[in-house]
């Protein structure tokens, strides 16, 4: 062998969402009509005025040169002012030390950089299982432990912190959490993340909130931000992206914002390795975080409409999903006799519908397959109708 990598890439399991896709291209190839319910990426266009600012600011020559390391005022002041406009939580969108804000590459970049600033060799991260297995695998690159935190439905799908073990807390340095969550569709009230402040607090544990879905509620329903639990700023930082609310995943934007010492050291790993998003991508942020609330509800429609066909033709088929309050996603039990993976790769294989098994999140995901609702209706009905079929001898 020519070259050698790193044991940490040759340990690490393969990408999730790289391993499916090359698998769904397979199937494709042999000519299969394959209905695409895995990936998570909205597939309706971003915002008019954000593609519009965009235009305009990728002709400002200023705009071409590094960005500022912790993102431009203008981007950072529509962050603070979006979290006090939206949760009431007031932030300081200054310089690190004291700056509450940072700019990222999307929340991606951050959530797994900041793993980098908290954890050192042997350290505990309390990951959820299943989850968004960025936690997890940065954990590991680091040195770290993952800790599992079982999400059960029993517990609508929030981990039981009272059963962390004594010494594990004590060694814990990070709580990743994500509420709205991916891939459960599960929700947390105001009342769980004041429990989690509390724990985080009475151990020292930096408690990280991924806020991906925050924006994506139905119904009425408008999560909370870990912030505005009294005082969480002081162990808490939460990470906000405007990939799956303004359908920007492919342009990377988010924000890291909270705890100063968290965002300080972010922005420590951040400046030693990339240097902040183009400040063109920055400029057009602050338009979409500018756009009043009945844009994103004329999103978040669409997507309600997607979540009640799904349902009720899933639920018509025999398979007991629940109605999401929030999240583009169904979590849906496996058939019984079946395991996550043996369901999901039949049906890929056998009625050309790509969804993903929730082992792909953990082990904590067996017995659950996820539907994603970035598809359009057509084929959502479509792929409910294969379903029912291959349900059927
Ligand atoms: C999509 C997703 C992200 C990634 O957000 P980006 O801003 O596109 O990097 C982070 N966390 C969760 C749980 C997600 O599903």
């Amino acid at each position: 062998m020519a070259v050698r990598v790193a044991d940490r890439i040759a340990e690490v399991p393969p990408y999730l969402f790289a391993e499916l896709d090359r698998r769904r291209a397979a199937v494709a190839a042999r000519g299969i009509d394959v209905i695409p319910l895995g990936i998570g990426d909205p597939d309706l266009p971003t915002p008019e005025p954000v593609v519009a600012a965009l235009r305009a600011e990728a002709g400002v020559p200023s705009n071409h040169r590094y960005p500022d390391y912790e993102g431009c005022p203008a981007f950072r002041e529509a962050a603070a002012a979006y979290m006090a406009r939206r949760f009431g939580v007031s932030l300081d969108p200054g310089s690190p030390p004291r700056g509450q804000v940072l700019a990222l590459i999307g929340a991606k970049e951050g959530l797994s950089h900041l793993v980098w600033a908290f954890c050192d060799p042997g350290d505990v991260v309390l990951c959820p299982d299943p989850a968004y297995p960025v936690y997890a695998v940065h954990t590991r690159f680091c040195g770290g432990v993952p800790y599992r935190l079982p999400l059960r439905a029993e517990l609508g799908f929030l981990p039981d912190l009272d059963a962390v073990p004594a010494d594990v807390a004590r060694r814990a340095k990070i709580l990743f959490l994500n509420y709205p969550n991916n891939p459960t569709a599960a929700v947390a009230d105001l009342a769980f993340f004041e429990r989690a402040v509390a724990f985080c607090r009475r151990h020292d544990i930096l408690l990280a909130h991924d806020a991906a879905y925050v924006e994506i509620g139905y119904d009425g329903y408008l999560a909370p931000s870990v912030l505005q639990v009294p005082g969480a700023a002081d162990v808490a930082v939460e990470f906000h992206s405007l990939s799956k609310p303004f359908n920007m995943t492919g342009w990377r934007i988010g924000f890291a914002c909270g705890s100063p010492a968290a965002v300080a050291a972010l922005a420590i790993v951040k400046n030693n390795t990339d240097s902040g998003p183009f400040t063109a991508v920055q400029r057009a942020a602050v338009a979409a975080l500018d756009l009043p609330r009945a844009d994103l509800e004329g999103r978040i429609e669409v997507y309600r409409r997607r979540r009640d066909r799904m349902t009720d033709a899933l639920r018509a088929a025999g398979i007991a999903v629940p109605r999401p309050q929030a999240t583009i996603y169904l979590w849906c039990p496996v058939p019984a006799g079946e395991t996550s993976a043996g369901f999901a790769g039949r049906l890929l294989e056998e009625a050309g519908v790509f969804v993903t098994p929730g082992t792909g999140y953990g082990p904590g995901g067996e017995g659950f397959f996820r539907i994603s609702l970035t598809c359009p209706d057509a084929r959502l009905d479509e792929a409910a109708r294969r379903i029912a079929a291959f349900g059927r001898p």
